[in-house]
């Protein structure tokens, strides 16, 4: 029997009657031909699309003709498969629900890994507070990052101070990190470093002086480590630097060693091919600079011997010196460089307390600066790793009222180094702040200096005679005599 049905598409009604000759019962032939023309897919896009169209239609069919068809009847192939897929869509359905829901989280994963690491999620960066992180692979534009660069301000310092250690010891020398070797075998002993810094503010434990002060108000506070190192120059007779002076050169070194030994003159001293010595142990003191003054920012130090670490250049300082192998020569300065990281490294010594002994030395009889000179101008800071402490303030002149006379600045070649006018300057400011002339406040803080001075003196001597020490503790360089009058 064929039944005619009407519909808009004559396809769809030809594929509906061909699909159901698969149905055998003919009542039930009847309900999916009603039920199947009764859903008829009316897509505007299939419409135009003729394989489209064909697809939708057979889909539609087939979704139907498969709830009829008993699971057990013979199926052409095409019905079969649609019949298997049909049975097992609620499980495909689940897995395919399950893949696809694992493979949205895996990509969004990457996506927001990949999305952090380009900082589109950082807020500083967004509000500008941060460098972004540029990276160029391969590179020959500079990779900026957010990590903050080794703490080095000072290009000229090469090593940063944490990167100096001790890599080996022998006998006779020490081997450090930054390439340094000092010979150890001439070292001799003093006694430990043990000193008084006059602290700028009321330590803990305060030590009561038995003097009263007009202006300078500083108080005792006991110590014994080194907080600074004094660069000298030995004042010795040179000879020509050249090859055919090797052994001559030497013998001199030689010579120099042992008269440096046998004073305990200074606790480091660099030759004229830049090996660096120790004599006098650094953690003892050596004769090196009696009379003198210096200050930080926490304390003022008067008589440096104990406070301060001597390092000296086999060399002849005039205020002419310059930078030459006759002179003082690029070993030295270089060693004096690394002697210095190492020195700073091991005792924590500030930049501002690594000085020269001509700014520090003083006659306290006449209360004149400039009593030695060496390196009162010259020394090459930056060279060696420190920033220009020429312009620093000489705390014997601002704290101490100390003066310079014509004939130092004519020993320094005329002109005074910059820390000299800015320490003259401040202690005029002090003085009109105070309501007294320059010279008023010069006398009354001339005075507290002897009083401080005279009291280190004693407690010094009291230490010697209860410890019984035997070394001097005194001044033993010979003073430059350049003094034009
Ligand atoms: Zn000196």
């Amino acid at each position: 029997m064929r039944t005619s049905l009407e519909h808009p598409d004559p396809t769809y009604t030809r594929l509906v009657e061909q699909y159901s000759t698969f149905i055998t019962v003919p009542s039930e032939k009847l309900k999916f031909l009603r039920t199947t023309l009764g859903k008829y897919p009316n897509s505007p896009l299939a419409d135009r699309v003729g394989w489209l169209k064909q697809l939708t239609f057979r889909k539609a069919i087939l979704e139907e003709l498969v709830q009829v068809l008993p699971a057990d009847s013979p199926k052409p192939p095409e019905i079969a498969v649609i019949y298997w897929l049909y049975r097992v869509r609620y499980p495909v359905f689940l897995f395919s629900t399950l893949a696809s829901t694992i493979v949205a989280l895996v990509l969004g994963q990457w996506l927001y890994q990949n999305a952090r690491q380009a900082g589109i999620f950082d807020l500083r960066l967004q509000s500008g507070q941060v460098t972004p992180k540029v990276i160029v692979v391969p590179s020959l534009v500079p990779v900026i990052t957010n990590e903050t660069t080794k703490a080095n301000p000072d290009p000229v310092e090469g090593f940063a101070l944490e990167d100096v250690w001790m890599v080996d010891k022998t006998s006779d020398f020490e081997q450090y990190s930054n390439g340094a070797r000092i010979l150890t075998q001439h070292e001799v002993e003093t006694e430990p470093r043990d000193f008084f810094a006059l602290s700028r503010k009321a330590p803990k434990k305060k030590i009561s002086l038995p003097f009263d002060t007009e202006q300078a108000n500083f108080y005792p506070e006991h110590k014994d480590k080194p907080i600074g190192i004094l660069y000298h120059v030995t004042q010795s007779d040179l000879l020509p630097f050249e090859p055919t002076y090797n052994s001559r050169i030497k013998g001199k070194s030689s010579h120099l060693i042992e008269y440096v030994r046998q004073e305990k003159l200074y606790n480091y001293v660099i030759d004229r091919f830049g090996q660096i010595y120790s004599i006098v142990r650094d953690d003892h003191y050596a004769n090196h600079s009696g009379n003198s003054i210096w200050g930080d920012d926490t304390a003022i130090y008067v008589r440096l011997n104990h406070s301060f670490i001597g390092v000296a250049f086999e060399g002849n300082w005039s205020a002419s010196v310059k930078l030459n192998p006759d002179d003082i020569n690029e070993a030295q300065i270089y060693s004096c460089k690394l002697l210095t990281q190492i020195l700073r490294n091991k005792y924590k010594i500030k930049n501002t307390n690594c000085v020269t002994h001509g700014q520090v030395s003083i006659n306290p009889s006449d209360y004149l600066i400039g009593f030695h000179l060496d390196w009162a101008i010259g020394f090459p800071y930056a060279s060696c790793g420190l920033k220009n402490n020429y312009e620093e303030l000489p705390a014997s002149i601002t704290e101490f009222g100390f003066k310079y006379d014509r004939g130092f600045q004519k020993a320094i070649g005329g002109k005074l180094w910059p820390g000299i006018e800015l320490a003259e300057a401040r202690l005029k400011a002090r003085a009109k702040d105070s309501g007294m002339s320059t010279e008023e406040l010069r006398k009354k803080l001339q005075k507290d200096f002897t009083l401080y001075l005279n009291w280190i003196n004693k407690m010094r001597s009291l230490s010697k005679v209860n410890t019984s020490k035997s070394d001097e503790d005194i001044d033993k360089e010979k003073p430059l005599k350049l003094f034009g009058d």
